[in-house]
């Protein structure tokens, strides 16, 4: 008999997966090999983890809900060696869990943190072999959107610069327990290797990103003007005139790896 006794938490984004075909469709994309270093974000009651761990017999997970945690590890007995890391995901340094070996991410991750969860990777991209996560359709859109489209913005140009972003397949409500209101979509991420991704200043890059689509109705020259003036935007090959929708993201490179850095203090 199942111990998870704890009602959903929404303030948690706790909708459990219960499908199983879109369970062996998850487990599959991440396709698990001997000596990966897998680590789970959320693992919930286990719905993800309990076949990853029938494959692999190893896994680390990170849950932020105590009531979780017993029961988790009662699950596991016999399944796998399952270690529970008892924090916020956002305090967990993937660098000092990496070691020497890169991580390999999955999660269906509670929706009203996806964003943070994104960036906070980023950070550690480099530790990071790939990622495989569950998130609201309409983010991974925004993720995997480029130029031109609607939903383009700064999100889909800070992941594609360090990442290649592959949305997978679309997940209904029906298959989760509480059922969410919207569609979900699994995703593939892989971060670059450092040599391809050519931006010289992560700060500066990042800057010049939210400026740009702090205001996307504006002209480039108007939205940057704190930043660089209508010459430098030129100089990088991209019109002023250009909305931030309209730039590519290597363009959005080329333009921040010239812009000055901004003087300390
Ligand atoms: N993996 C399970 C599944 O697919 O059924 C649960 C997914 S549920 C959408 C999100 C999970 O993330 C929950 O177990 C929730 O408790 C956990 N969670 C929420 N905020 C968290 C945080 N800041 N750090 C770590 N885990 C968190």
């Amino acid at each position: 008999m199942s111990s998870f006794k704890a009602p959903p938490k929404k303030s948690l984004g706790q909708h459990f997966l219960t499908d199983r075909s879109y369970i062996e469709r998850i487990v599959l994309a991440v396709d698990p090999k001997p000596g990966d270093r897998l680590v789970e974000i959320g693992p919930g009651q286990g719905a993800i983890t309990m076949p990853l761990l029938r494959r692999h017999c190893e896994l680390t997970a990170i849950e932020f809900d105590r009531d979780l945690i017993t029961p988790l590890m009662e699950a596991s007995e016999g399944v796998g060696r399952l270690t529970i890391i008892h924090k916020d995901v956002l305090a967990v340094d993937f660098g000092k869990l990496a070691g020497d070996e890169r991580l390999r991410l999955v999660g269906n991750l509670p929706y009203n943190l996806s964003s943070p969860i994104l960036f906070h990777a980023l950070e550690h991209a480099a530790s990071i072999r790939d990622m495989v996560f569950m998130l609201q359709k309409e983010v991974v859109d925004r993720m995997a959107a480029g130029p031109g489209s609607k939903v383009y913005g700064r999100l889909s140009v800070m992941l594609q610069a360090y990442c290649t972003v592959t949305p997978l397949f679309v997940v209904p409500p029906g298959a989760f327990r509480p059922p969410p209101k919207v569609d979900s979509a699994v995703v593939r991420m892989v971060p670059r290797p450092p040599a391809e991704i050519g931006v010289a200043d992560s700060q500066r890059f990042t800057e010049v990103v939210r400026a740009a689509f702090g205001q996307r109705r504006k002209t480039l020259r108007n939205a940057l003007s704190g930043v660089c003036d209508g010459a430098a935007i030129e100089a990088a090959g991209i019109s002023p005139d250009a909305r931030a929708e309209q730039v590519e993201v290597a363009a959005f490179i080329r333009l921040a790896n010239q812009v000055p850095a901004a003087p300390a203090g």
